[in-house]
């Protein structure tokens, strides 16, 4: 099921026969490259195998956030962030951007290290993000409770309405000329002379000679079927909806064991952070030593879980033929079950941090598949080895902050274009092992 909230401008329009570029996926990466794509005129067609934002782009926290940003990452995501800036007017829409600041507030010691670290680095980098004393912390953030000792602040950073910013930029692409099918899942596609000449979907064939994958948490599915190996693995993010609070600020805050976002609708987003679920599958084994690293580093955030997803993926086929119904048709729209401890540990530690949420209760929760990728940085460019192909996906937590901006840059990729920022850290052959890359 989508989120209740979920925008459904309703997209209706039927399969062509041809396009200059067909788009794989209706979340944050495909729908921005599309729109981007037909604001600068090209014949772009989107296939979404459910509907449009349902699965990841509309059930994240809604941070739009530079702060905290890995630096190789960084370019993209101020870019983005200018992006998000001038969205709504630029092309008549309502995503409920605003420019409200966020703040991360430190309770131990290395919190305060991390931040500090990071302040430093932003400084350099030209950044408005400044460190907050105890008083300083009052000032920005009424209400908050004395143990925090020391807050991180970006006056730029902001927040967006999830369940409506993406399907608002769709209808900007739609309007733009961009043909958007939904319910139409893509099965593979086909090759001539060592190029891309046709994407095969449930509903037919579209010749084209440009592919762009911006298929989230299916990207490595969908691209293993074509012997394309992407190292992508799923982590569960949980959340949920509260309502009740009393004045709380109206800024994005994050604390060691809470997040939380003030929403259009007047309710909150909120979450435990650094707490996920990374579910054991096949895949867990396969990519093992790719993700041993990022598995030593972040451990205590992850919560590992053999449970369902297990059976569900090694159920799931890994190869089939065009004519035959895909996974992609299986699975609608990927809505997994939230870990409702989680949650409720979010509420207590929300309470404790700001006593204004102490009558505050739960409307709903839910969860999302979040793709991540061994260093936790996206794919945004070709794949080499198969000219037209491209891949925007991995965004592995930040994508919707870094949508617009990713999405820019892959419609200017795509083009041929001089692109917005270097794209060389996102490029795909860098996952390739040592043999693979030089051949
Ligand atoms: C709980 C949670 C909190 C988060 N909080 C934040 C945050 O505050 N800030 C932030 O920047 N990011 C956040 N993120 C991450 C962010 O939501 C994602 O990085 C971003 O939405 C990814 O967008 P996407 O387009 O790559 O993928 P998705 O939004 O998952 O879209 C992929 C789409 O592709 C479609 N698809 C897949 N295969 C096929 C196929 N074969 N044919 C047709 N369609 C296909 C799917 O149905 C899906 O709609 C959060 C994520 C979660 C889950």
């Amino acid at each position: 099921m989508p989120l209740p909230n979920l925008q459904r401008p309703g997209f209706s329009a039927s399969l062509p026969e041809s396009a200059d570029v067909v788009v794989i996926g209706g979340g944050i990466a495909g729908v921005t490259t599309a729109l981007y794509l037909a604001e600068a005129g090209v014949n772009v067609v989107l296939c979404e195998k459910g509907t449009v934002a349902a699965e990841q782009s509309s059930r994240n926290w809604g941070w739009v956030r530079q702060m905290g940003r890995d630096p190789k990452e960084l370019p993209l995501t101020i870019e983005s962030l200018n992006l998000w800036r001038d969205i709504d007017r630029r092309f008549g829409i309502d995503t409920g951007f605003r420019e409200t600041g966020i703040t991360y507030v430190c309770r131990t010691r290395a919190e305060i290290a991390e931040f500090t670290a990071w302040e430093k680095y932003a400084r350099n980098a030209g950044m408005p993000s400044t460190l907050l004393d105890p008083s300083g912390l009052q000032k920005v953030l009424p209400g908050i409770t004395s143990p925090y000792k020391l807050g991180l602040y970006t006056a730029n950073d902001g927040r967006a309405e999830p369940e409506q910013a993406v399907p608002q930029m769709a209808g900007a692409a739609r309007r733009l000329g961009a043909q958007i099918v939904e319910n139409c899942a893509v099965r593979g596609l086909e090759t001539a002379a060592g190029r891309i000449s046709a994407v095969v979907t449930e509903k037919g064939t579209v010749a084209t000679s440009s592919v762009v994958v911006a298929a989230g948490a299916w990207s490595r599915l969908f691209l293993g079927n074509l012997g394309i190996d992407f190292p992508q693995l799923k982590i569960l993010g949980t959340a949920a909806r509260i309502d009740g609070v009393g004045a709380v600020p109206d800024m994005p805050v994050g604390g060691g064991n809470f997040a939380f976002r003030r929403r259009l609708d007047g309710g909150y987003t909120i979450a435990q952070r650094n707490a996920n679920v990374a579910p054991v599958t096949p895949d867990s084994f396969r990519l093992f030593f790719d993700f041993l690293p990022t598995l030593l580093t972040s451990w205590r955030e992850l919560k590992l879980r053999v449970g369902r997803q297990f059976v569900t993926e090694l159920n799931m086929p890994r190869r089939w033929s065009l004519d035959q119904t895909s996974p992609f048709e299986m699975i609608r729209i990927l809505d997994p079950v939230p870990h409702e401890p989680f949650n409720r540990n979010a509420l207590v530690n929300l309470a404790r941090a700001f006593p204004a949420f102490s009558s505050a209760r739960l409307t709903h929760s839910w969860a999302g598949m979040i793709d991540a990728t061994p260093d936790a940085i996206p794919v945004i460019g070709p794949i080499e080895a198969v000219p037209g192909l491209f891949l925007s996906s991995g965004f592995s937590g930040h994508g919707f902050g870094s949508g617009p901006g990713a999405g820019r840059l892959m419609a200017e990729l795509v083009r041929n274009e001089k692109p917005c920022v270097d794209p060389a850290p996102f490029r795909y052959e860098r996952f390739l092992k040592n043999a693979a890359k030089a051949a």
